[in-house]
Parts: C-alpha cells; structure tokens; sequence
C-alpha cells in the first residue's frame, strides 16, 4: 500500500518563503502584546490609491464577479502593452503578448515554467530573491547561483555570467532593482549582460517589479527594449503590488515574445483560470489614469527616500555594520559579518532580545547580511536603529 504520508518530491524539496516567515513570527509577537520593531515588510505600508480602490468597487457593485478571459480583460492586455511601449521603450510590443496574472510572483512561476524543461539549468545571481530558486526546482530546473556582494555592489559582471554558461543553460534571471539589497544596474550594465546571453541563446527573465521605486535620480532600463533580438529573447515580468501599493490584490503582468505569452496564457488557464476579474478594473483605472497613478506614487517614494536615508544614516554609524547606499525598492542589506555571528543567529537572537525583525541574508543566497526594509514608520526606524545599536555594542563587548 502506498504511503499516504510521505509527500511528493516537489513539496519535500521546496523551503516555505523566510521572508513571509520572519514578517508572521513578528506578527505574531505583536499580536501578543510585545513592542516589536519590524524591517521584515516587503510590501508597501501606504493604502492603494483611492481612485484605483474605487475603480474596483465600481467593478464589484456593477456585477464584474465572473471569469474573465485567461489572459486579462483585454482592455487591461492593450493598456499594459501601450505603457511598455510608451515609458519603457519597448518598440511594438502588442496585447497578445501580455498576460495579466494573480500576482507577480506567479507570472515569475508561469514564465520559468513555460520555458524550462527538467535537466536545464537556469543562472541566478545571489543575493537573489527567496522564491527564484525553489520556482526553478519546482519546474525540474537547476538553480545555478552566481554572486555578487557588497565590494561588487551587488551585481554581476559579463565575465561571471559568462563562466556560468553552460550547453543546459536556459534561463538568465535579473531583478533591477533588486529584492533584497535595493541596487539597480545602469543600462550599459544590463546590455553587456543582455550580449552575453543573446550569444549563448537563452531567455533572460527580467522582473522589474520595483521599476519605478527608484532613488537619487537613478533611472531604469528595460532589457526587451535594447533591440529586436532581446524582446524575442526577454520575458518581462512586473505587476500592481509594490508601485501602487496593491500586494494584497494579487495583480502581476508578464510581457514576452507571442508564442511564450500564448503558452503562458495556456498554463495559467489550467491552474488559476484568470487573475481576478474586478481587480482588473481598478488596475485598468491605474493604467487609464497614468498622471493621477504617477503622482501617487512620487508621493509614496518622498517618504521612501526620506525613511532611506533616516535608516542608513543610522545604520552607517553602527560599529561592525557595513551598509551601501541602496538606489531602489524599499530595502537596505548591511553587511554584518564583522559582528561575529551568522545572520540567521543575528536575527533569532536580536528579535528575542530586542524585539527587533530583520530578516536573514542565508534565504537569499547572502549569508552575512541582512535585509531591513523601510516600508515602516520614521518611529519604528528610530527605535529599531536605538535597539541595534544598543544589541551589537552588547555584541562587540562580549
Ligand atoms: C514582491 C515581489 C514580486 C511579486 O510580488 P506580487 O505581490 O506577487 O506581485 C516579484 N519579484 C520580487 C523581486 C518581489 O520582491
């Protein structure tokens, strides 16, 4: 007889998320009544704008509760692909090859799967994003790691991607800016990439979730915009959650040559159907209404960059933290190796004792750091920042 309890080798193998894991435990120790400093969020702490709120209700009250086609609402489709061939410069993309998803991270988890046979090898620079990896195991990949840290600031060189290649390599993986250490490559970064794997001819997946949360002027560059050859090799992934502060929706797009968005559009109509149908409508609204969304989010990112530099300032004046200066997302990743302890020990031990959140760097193929976001408030950054401190002073003298 077989045994019920032994699970399949795909759920025996897959680690659940950390970061979801230390913002609960948090959660939790306040839920019970403890003063807790948190820097594990990864999402926005601002409401969704009003206007895309009620463009959602609108939908709901009107009767908009029935499927809607696998791909997206096709006005949401059309709009999506004119925004990438307007602000992102992606020349003739079209709304067949936009899929509207439940979420970002599933469009990430549909593009490796439509791609990626089992045996093939998909290249991952660390420090990477948690899910990345288990996404890759879970479509029969291997997760090829190549780092970059602090010294590199965090990216990758054409000559590391290079030494990565392999005849089973089938997919590059770039995440500008990056979750979790905040950095962005410069367009003449990512086309010398971009070069390296249009040679080698394989997929480059470019999650550009954070694409407009971006500091001290820096600008982003979309790789399926560079030339003919990287849209027919680039598959764009992006969504609502973190630029107009919608994690909870569950709204990600995914833009790609045709022939992979009609498959992606195929394996999502066989395991989600469609993203859901009222929530289109008040992304549409984000969309339709581009200035209203704009402004809304240079007002979420004022107070990003002010929180930014507030935790930086005091990260930078702590002994034994080494701390770049971060240019997007919402997130800081300090080097703590000098401080003794493993990040995963560092953070047990200082959420026990401080009642301080940080999540870290071992998930995301970086132990010796931390990621701290800043999508909190300036009170919990200042009593964070006194707590640590205070925790590492206890550190060094012990
Ligand atoms: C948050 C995040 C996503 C996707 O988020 P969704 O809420 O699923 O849209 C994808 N990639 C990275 C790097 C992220 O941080």
């Amino acid at each position: 007889m077989a045994n019920l309890l032994k699970l399949s080798s795909w759920a025996s193998n897959i680690a659940p998320s950390p970061t979801l894991a230390v913002d609960a435990k948090a959660k939790e120790l306040k839920a019970a009544g403890e003063d807790v400093c948190g820097f594990g969020a990864g999402e926005p702490d601002f409401d969704t704008p009003e206007f895309i709120k009620e463009a959602c209700a609108e939908a709901l009250m009107a009767g908009k509760t029935k499927y809607a086609p696998a791909p997206g609402l096709p006005e949401l489709r059309a709009a999506i692909a004119e925004k990438y061939r307007r602000d992102n410069a992606v020349e003739g993309v079209e709304a067949a090859q936009v899929v509207v998803s439940p979420g970002g991270k599933y469009s990430c988890y549909l593009a490796i799967l439509a791609v990626v046979s089992p045996g093939d090898e998909v290249i991952i620079p660390a420090p990477y994003w948690v899910s990345y990896p288990e996404m890759v195991k879970l479509a029969g990949g291997l997760p090829k790691t190549v780092f970059a840290g602090q010294d590199a600031g965090f990216k990758i060189t054409p000559e590391q991607l290079r030494a990565a290649i392999t005849p089973k390599t089938r997919m590059l993986i770039l995440n500008s800016p990056s979750n979790p250490t905040g950095a962005i490559y410069e367009k003449a970064e990512l086309e010398a990439l971009v070069a390296v794997a249009l040679e080698a001819g394989i997929y480059i997946m470019s999650d550009e979730i954070y694409e407009y949360l971006l500091y001290d002027g820096v600008t982003h560059a979309s790789p399926a915009s560079f030339s003919k050859e990287a849209a027919a090799s680039v598959i764009t992934v992006a969504g609502f959650s973190k630029t107009f502060s919608m994690t909870g929706w569950r709204l990600g797009t995914l833009m790609a040559p045709a022939p992979v968005a009609k498959a992606v559009s195929s394996l999502q109509s066989q395991t989600s159907s469609n993203a859901t149908t009222f929530a289109q409508y008040g992304a549409l609204a984000a969309m339709q209404q581009w200035d209203k969304s704009m402004a809304a989010v240079n007002q979420m990112i004022e107070v990003f960059d002010r929180r930014r530099l507030r935790l930086l300032a005091g990260l930078k004046a702590i002994d034994g933290i080494e701390c770049a200066r971060a240019q997007g997302a919402f997130y800081l990743f300090p080097n703590i190796e000098a401080l003794g302890l493993s990040a995963n020990e560092f953070a047990a031990k200082i959420l026990e004792e401080e009642k301080v959140a940080v999540v870290p760097g071992e998930g995301f193929g970086a132990p010796g750091y931390m990621r701290l976001s800043y999508a909190t408030s300036d009170e919990v950054i200042d009593k964070g920042l006194e707590r640590l401190a205070r925790f590492c002073a206890k550190l060094s003298a012990s």
